[in-house]
């Protein structure tokens, strides 16, 4: 002991030494040397503890006493946390070490060669990949936002060579987007960087944006914010690049705001404190300070309703705490409506709910009109009755629903299949309609599902489900054709869950069976019921979770050698080589409701008439449904954090 002692003390002496050679950058220190410095320096701020632990000078023959038991723990722990950070050191610096000798041995081909029809350089290599990424077939996903999260969350790791492409490095939580609009969030807590999202499945990123497809090829053509264009070659490609605001071509759109991205959001936020601050202003006239302080929102769907419930918030919470009062009351908020009510596409009691709320807030809700055009401070709009009014404003939020995309246009055009001007045409399958072999999906806003005409398969559905072969259906072999085919098309689902009442509704002669005439006349009525699924969080979500577990399985599939058996879901092909995608179940979309936020108050459609409307207790579900539907932890603690903040202090009403 004493001849660790008097090592230890004769090192500090080198070590002083050393400190200051290094402090004048004449040598560097290993990680063992930062060690012992560690210990050296201990030595410094605890000489007597130190001693005593090491000595063997004075040793204390009397029962120790409650502080020296104390002085051992806290010298017994140093000395443990000391050990443990020199280990860990030695390890990361080894780790670094390797990992830098890895890179270093790694060799990446000098340069990219030249291909595909434009003649650009083709990425077959990336600059991380790594030796388990070779032979891996290439997943290609095209967008960072809902669709493509939920591939990414759903793909397990090892199975593709995935590379995820998008303009944005983030993702936006779309729904509570107009709370950034006014400070109630801000704007990061709704953002979440993809890096982090696709490291646990050891995913690649490229930021660009995507211009074309070879479907041939089968070459993305990527265009990154700065540098020339190249190719990114797949084995398959899931486009989930949304969409974009529709505009029917309205004269002045360019004076609107849009409310799409978190760039939307900022802007918005600073034309509402920039309009504020002028109308404050002793120079700003009557005229103009109304002008200013009129808010209008094109469209009362649940976007438009939910931002102007926010603006409400906010100048009922905020802006007569720190704005003259006189402001308060020039301040307008209005919303044009095209149809009869706001939120049309909900239940009619919450329309109505939110009608009413607004009315008493003062929100002027104008419906059946229809914008016509937008000049520099003024909105035009007719009324159904014919009459064309005008409406000064000092912002206008344009929300009217989606549009294509550039990219979605561009495929679009290129395929004989793609005859639908609003979106790309999918199966239930998801796959892109006009790609034969599968390799190509389509998902979220960007795509629609192609209905199945039922009535074209009429006599094959009527075929097999007549076992007995006597020319009708037994209500049995009915029951079995309503299940076969809701199976094979859950868009269909909710049309024959009944087959009881289906069955004695279509028999018109009562005769206990269905003959074809009147299965006719059943499949004519469901096709002309079935509707696309809307363009929401929701059915994107749902379909990145189902092409993701799906693309797992093909993989595993192939890999294995071992395919699905076929089943009623299953697609009749003719292909020579099983197509697994065939055999496995086609997507199904469950509706578990619709939310939307109305200013201290919010409401909830969960479809077949079941509704829940109400103050703070419906805000606090709204709040704990978007809680959970976090993509990471960080952003749920950002955005707990945020409404805390809201709460205590208010919102944030600097501009910058
Ligand atoms: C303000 C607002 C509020 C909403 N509220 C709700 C709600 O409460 N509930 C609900 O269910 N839905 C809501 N929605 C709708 C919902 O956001 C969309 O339906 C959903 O985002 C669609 O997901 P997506 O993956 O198809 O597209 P997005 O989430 O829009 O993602 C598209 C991605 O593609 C990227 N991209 C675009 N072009 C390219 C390209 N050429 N190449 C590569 N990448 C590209 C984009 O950068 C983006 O990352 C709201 C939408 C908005 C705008």
């Amino acid at each position: 002991m004493y001849c660790l002692r008097s090592k230890l003390v004769a090192s500090r002496g080198a070590l002083h030494i050393q400190h200051r050679l290094l402090l004048s950058g004449q040598i560097q220190l290993s990680a063992s040397d930062r060690a012992s410095r560690a210990i050296s320096s201990h030595l410094h701020k605890y000489p007597n503890i130190s001693r005593k632990f090491i000595s063997t000078e004075t040793v204390n023959t009397e029962k120790p006493t409650v502080s020296s038991k104390f002085g051992r723990k806290v010298v017994i722990a140093s000395s443990l946390i000391i050990g443990a950070t020199t280990i860990f050191a030695i390890l990361n610096h080894k780790h670094a070490e390797a990992e830098n000798n890895k890179q270093e041995s790694k060799k990446f081909p000098s340069s990219l060669k030249r291909g595909g029809p434009k003649n650009l350089l083709v990425a077959d290599h990336l600059i991380d990949e790594d030796d388990s990424d070779i032979n891996k077939p290439r997943l290609v996903i095209l967008g960072s936002g809902w669709g493509a999260i939920s591939v990414i969350k759903a793909l397990e790791r090892d199975k593709y060579h995935i590379t995820l492409v998008s303009p944005q490095n983030y993702f936006l939580f779309t729904p509570l987007l107009p709370s950034a609009t006014v400070g109630t969030l801000e704007t990061r807590s709704i953002l979440e960087p993809i890096r982090s999202l696709i490291k646990g499945i050891s995913a690649h990123f490229l930021e660009a944006k995507a211009t074309d497809i070879c479907i041939n090829e089968k070459l993305v053509e990527l265009s990154p914010d700065s540098g020339e264009p190249f190719y990114l070659p797949y084995d398959k490609l899931v486009i989930a690049v949304g969409s974009l605001s529709i505009t029917y071509g309205i004269e002045g759109i360019e004076h609107c705001h849009f409310l799409k991205s978190i760039n939307d959001a900022r802007r918005i936020r600073k034309k509402i404190m920039d309009n504020f601050e002028k109308a404050s202003l002793p120079t700003t006239s009557p005229e103009e300070k109304k002008r200013l302080l009129s808010f209008i929102v094109c469209g009362g769907g649940p976007t438009g309703v939910e931002f102007a419930a926010e603006l409400y918030d906010f100048l009922t919470e905020d802006v007569v705490r720190y704005f003259p009062l006189i402001l308060r009351n020039e301040v307008r908020v209005s919303i044009i409506q095209g149809q009869d009510h706001i939120l049309n596409t909900y239940d009619a009691k919450i329309s109505d709910f939110a009608e009413k709320k607004f009315r008493r807030d003062n929100i002027n809700v104008i419906t059946n009109a229809r914008v016509q055009k937008i000049e520099p401070n003024h909105i035009v709009y007719k009324m159904k009755d014919g009459e064309v009014k005008e409406h000064d404003y000092g912002l206008v939020l344009w929300s009217t629903g989606i549009a294509m995309n550039p990219l979605t246009k561009t495929i679009s055009e290129k395929l004989e299949d793609q005859k639908n001007t609003r979106a790309l045409i999918t199966d239930n399958r998801l796959r892109l309609k006009g790609v034969p072999d599968s390799s190509v999906y389509a998902i979220g806003d960007c795509s629609t599902i192609e209905n199945p005409k039922l009535v074209n398969q009429l006599m094959q559905f009527f075929v097999d489900a007549d076992e007995d072969k006597n020319g009708r259906l037994s209500y049995n072999e009915f029951q079995v054709l309503a299940k076969k085919i809701s199976r094979r098309y859950p868009i269909t689902k909710s049309h024959l869950k009944k087959a009881d009442i289906l069955f004695a509704s279509y028999d018109k002669d009562k005769s206990g069976t269905i003959e074809l005439e009147e299965l006719n006349a059943m499949l004519e009525d469901i096709d002309k019921k079935l509707t696309s699924l809307p363009a929401t969080a929701q059915v994107a979500h749902q379909q990145g979770k189902y092409l993701g577990k799906k693309l797992n399985q093909i993989a595993a599939a192939h890999n294995a050698k071992i395919y699905p058996p076929s089943s009623d879901y299953s697609t009749d092909t003719d292909k020579p080589e099983p197509d697994v995608d065939d055999l496995l179940p086609p997507f199904s979309y469950a509706h578990f409701g619709s939310l939307a936020y109305v200013g201290n108050a919010a409401v909830a459609d969960f479809g077949t008439g079941w509704t829940w409307m109400g103050g703070m207790s419906a805000v606090y579900l709204w709040r704990s449904v978007y809680l959970s539907e976090q993509v990471s932890f960080r952003t749920r603690a950002l955005l707990a954090l945020d409404w805390s903040k809201r709460f205590l202090f208010g919102r944030d009403i600097s501009k910058f």
